[in-house]
């Protein structure tokens, strides 16, 4: 009987949350999959995004645990260290993209292609906003039992103005603008009534930015005008082309290590491109790149770059929805991504029902609290009071061990407890007492940049959750008997293994694996490219990278304006 009550809810639409908007309750293609019923028996799992982290939860999760729909405006998972490659053709779009139903359906999921706007914590609601073809928009709700966070990140712009005369690269949409825009500009060059000064405007590539994207779009960019242009198009124009990265910092490639960066900066030299360092954007124009540049005596300078097309590649902010998470949320400190606890649950949302993944979160370190944690399991051991405490040198490297475990980018600020150590006795054998060290753990804690935004800790993150949600849903009994924190209960925390960075230069790559640095021409390359090969989403996209590299070996870039 109750089964029947239910489906005939199901039937009707029902309006409800703040806005009174109808409520989400069926899908289309399932007879059975009223959310109201199913809910009674699987939890409705439901996921933003089709990223890195959404793709890897879906990958690591047991489907019959849940009934899980995926919202997202990108129908397609973008395996995003190739998108460069993409601008230039040296890879097709359709290599680098999964379609995401492909990726539910394996899961016996839904996807909704649409964008959430809102998350309404009390009523456990998403708002969805599609903008509809007609020119109006289609809003709904849809409910949820768990939630996870996976929406990624866009660019920042720092404030600075004209970035509407700039392209970024974030997007398939992105890569192929460019690609119309680099090859369109070069067969503008060659029309008979382009003046010598607008070639050189036109074939002007300025980057702003020289993170790895900016770098690995530089190297590409630089790979088609030697390899390809002079093969096409009148030789004449090869010398009027230039490249330039504007990079605010004293090195490219800055969070690597200092020898990458520094071959990476000789590598560059060597090929003419330009990189400009200490060099700031004020303002882009329509045609040219304002900058402020530092000299070595210290004297700022205004520049100017004309440009036929400027990337805009400086780093990331949060995307709308995050910033509404984190400002509906009291607890929330961090202004820049939504702050989650080691379990990666949102720091003021109701206790393990939303979670946050990827480049739109930051796990909140707490390490006062750990040395806290730490003092009192020590004074209790020594039946001393905790103010009393004190901590040898090997003490403190076991906990400094725990920490940089849990917390790789503790590393460099952990070193100046060491330096206090060394200081005091160069033996090592003093001691630091509690106020001491709880002072300058506090100071590290605000100090301490949060996980890098890479695929790498979005995957890693993906897969802890996807495996977590697993045993949760099976260990539902314990929540209900127990009480107190069911997920750390069931799961340990969420620790970040960083398994090296890696970009490419320009027929050659650079690794920093582990504090290990690598660096070199070919067999790097080819190494680089293998990396991503197995890191591929699945064996169709594989097989198309394959094809990709070998027509390019063959019959050379596609440069075509399609
Ligand atoms: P994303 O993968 O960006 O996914 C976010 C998803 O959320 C998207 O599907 C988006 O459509 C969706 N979304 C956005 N807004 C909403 C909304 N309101 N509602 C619902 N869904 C929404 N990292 C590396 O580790 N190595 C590299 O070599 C590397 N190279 C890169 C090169 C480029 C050109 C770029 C752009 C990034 C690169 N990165 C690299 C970074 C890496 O791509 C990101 O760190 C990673 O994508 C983050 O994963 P995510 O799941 O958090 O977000």
């Amino acid at each position: 009987a109750q089964d029947v009550e239910l489906s005939e809810l199901a039937l009707r639409p029902r309006i409800g949350g703040p806005k009174n908007l109808p409520i989400l309750e069926r899908y289309l293609d399932d007879e059975d999959c009223a959310i109201g019923k199913v809910s009674m028996t699987k939890p409705h799992l439901v996921i933003l995004g089709s990223g890195w982290g959404a793709v890897s939860v879906l990958k690591n999760i047991n489907p019959t645990d849940y009934h899980i729909t995926v919202i997202s405006p990108q129908n397609h998972f973008l395996f995003t260290p190739m998108l460069p490659s993409a601008t230039v053709g040296t890879l097709e779009f359709r290599s680098l993209v999964e379609p995401i139903r492909r990726i539910i359906s394996k899961v016996r999921g839904h996807y909704l292609e649409a964008s959430a706007e809102k998350v309404v914590l009390s009523d456990r609601l998403i708002e969805v906003c599609k903008p509809s073809p007609s020119g109006g928009e289609i809003r709904f709700y849809v409910p949820y039992d768990k939630l996870v966070v996976a929406v990624g990140s866009q660019s920042n712009t720092h404030g600075v103005e004209g970035l509407e005369h700039c392209n970024f690269l974030k997007t398939i949409e992105d890569a192929r603008q460019i690609r119309r825009k680099v090859v369109g500009n070069l067969e503008l060059a060659c029309l008979p009534g382009t003046t010598e000064a607008e070639r050189k405007r036109l074939l002007s590539f300025v980057v702003c930015g020289g993170g790895p994207t900016g770098v690995e779009f530089a190297a590409e960019l630089y790979d088609l005008l030697n390899e390809d242009l002079t093969m096409v198009y009148p030789k004449v124009l090869r010398n009027l082309v230039s490249v330039h990265i504007v990079q605010s910092q004293g090195h490219i490639l800055n969070t690597y290590d200092e020898k990458i960066s520094t071959y990476a900066q000789e590598r560059f030299k060597k090929d003419s491109i330009d990189v400009l360092t200490n060099a700031r954007v004020s303002k882009v124009l329509e045609d040219r790149v304002i900058f402020t540049q530092k000299d070595e005596d210290g004297v700022v300078q205004t520049k100017e770059l004309p440009y036929g097309l400027c990337l805009w590649s400086t780093g990331v902010a949060q995307c709308d929805i995050s910033k509404d998470i984190v400002t509906s949320l009291e607890s929330q400190k961090n202004r820049r991504a939504i702050e989650t606890d080691e379990h990666l649950r949102v720091i003021g949302a109701p206790l393990g029902e939303v979670y946050a993944i990827g480049d739109c979160s930051t796990v909140r370190t707490n390490l006062t609290e750990h040395i806290v944690e730490f003092l009192k399991s020590y004074a209790v051991k020594s039946g001393k009071r905790v103010e009393d405490c004190s901590v040898t040198f090997q003490q403190w490297s076991d906990l400094a061990m725990n920490i940089r475990r849990r917390f790789p980018q503790a590393g460099e600020h952990l070193r100046r407890v060491d330096y206090l150590f060394t200081e005091y006795d160069t033996n090592k054998s003093g001691t630091l007492d509690f106020d001491e060290l709880t002072h300058l753990l506090q100071d590290i804690d605000s100090k301490m940049t949060s996980l890098p935004a890479t695929a790498q800790r979005a995957h890693q993150q993906g897969q802890y959750l996807g495996r977590k949600l697993t045993s949760l849903a099976r260990t539902e009994t314990l929540a209900m008997t127990v009480s107190g924190d069911v997920d750390d209960l069931v799961y340990g925390p969420f620790e970040y293994r960083h398994l090296g960075s890696l970009a490419y230069v320009g027929n050659a790559a650079v690794f920093d694996i582990n504090g290990y640095s690598f660096v070199g021409g070919l067999v790097a390359m080819y190494l680089w490219r293998s990396v991503y090969f197995a890191q591929s989403v699945s064996f169709r996209t594989r097989a198309l990278l394959f094809m990709d590299w070998f027509t390019r070996g063959m019959f050379g870039r596609d440069m075509t304006e399609i």
